[in-house]
């Protein structure tokens, strides 16, 4: 049998790409979902395929860079589940172009949605996982975490700083049984680049197949279904032809 079967997961991020692509594979493991993003039309049509693998989700409006959108996901899902086993930290958008040319207000609401909303989000979950001596936090980082390069300075500081918050947290709560993987992604191929305001997509165009968001699902699903008394820290997952 699946250790995922019965388990509740909530995906931030669940909408689309990395996302969507996490929560179906999860659910086909036989986990409930819990669908978090501001796309409702996206989650419930996303909800309706999880409810036809013969689990239950429920999808919810909930905007990660808001504290108060956090903790009402979480109550919600307490509501309806009793319990939350496995949260996936994926929400983000990206930002590319020179500093000198960036707008503060979009910067901000990165940082908001990339860096505080892995904080609000854990924080909401933590105390019923502490209660329960047992869970799971997923957070979705970069290669952009761990190098760095021109027209990406802060995208990187937001992913830089979710891996020191992922270390941190793994040693704050490795005593109450619960797990914090970092994942790192290398291209892959989703929406995310539509979202670049500047500087242009750096989606090579000669190098071959970069990643398709199956397989970040599918390291998920790997660092999940490692044996309790394992924790895989973190995981970085590159295209092979990627060097950064
Ligand atoms: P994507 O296809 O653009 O999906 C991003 C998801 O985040 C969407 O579901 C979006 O939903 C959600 N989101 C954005 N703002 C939100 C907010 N304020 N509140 C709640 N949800 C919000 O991007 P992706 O490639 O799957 O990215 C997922 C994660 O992987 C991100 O953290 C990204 O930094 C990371 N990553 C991606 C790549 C890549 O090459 N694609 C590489 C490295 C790391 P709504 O728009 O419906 O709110």
């Amino acid at each position: 049998m699946s250790p995922l079967k019965g388990k509740v997961a909530l995906v931030t991020g669940a909408s689309k790409g990395i996302g969507r692509a996490s929560a179906l594979r999860l659910a086909e493991a036989g986990a409930n979902i819990v669908l978090c993003a501001t796309s409702v039309d996206l989650l419930d049509m996303l909800s309706k395929d999880i409810d036809a693998l013969g689990v239950e989700s429920l999808a919810e409006r909930c905007d990660v860079s808001r504290s108060l959108d956090c903790e009402e996901l979480v109550e919600k899902s307490l509501e309806r589940f009793g319990r939350i086993d496995i949260l996936i930290n994926n929400a983000g958008i990206g930002f590319s172009g020179k500093i000198v040319d960036s707008e503060p207000t979009e910067i901000e609401q990165m940082v908001k949605v990339n860096l505080l909303g892995v904080y609000y989000m854990a924080r909401a979950v933590l105390p019923s996982m502490m209660e329960r001596e047992n869970g799971d936090i997923i957070n979705i980082g970069s290669v952009a975490a761990i190098k760095y390069s021109p027209n990406f300075a802060m995208y990187s500081a937001t992913k830089f700083a979710v891996r020191a918050f992922s270390e941190a947290l793994r040693s704050e709560v490795q005593g109450h049984n619960i797990r914090v993987t970092l994942i790192n992604p290398g291209m892959t191929k989703t929406p995310f680049f539509d979202s670049f305001t500047q500087g242009g997509s750096p989606l090579p165009l000669d190098k071959g197949e970069i990643l398709k968001p199956e397989d970040i699902a599918h390291a998920i699903h790997f660092a999940l279904n490692r044996p309790q008394g394992v924790s895989l820290n973190e995981l970085t997952v590159r295209p092979t032809w990627q060097e950064r």
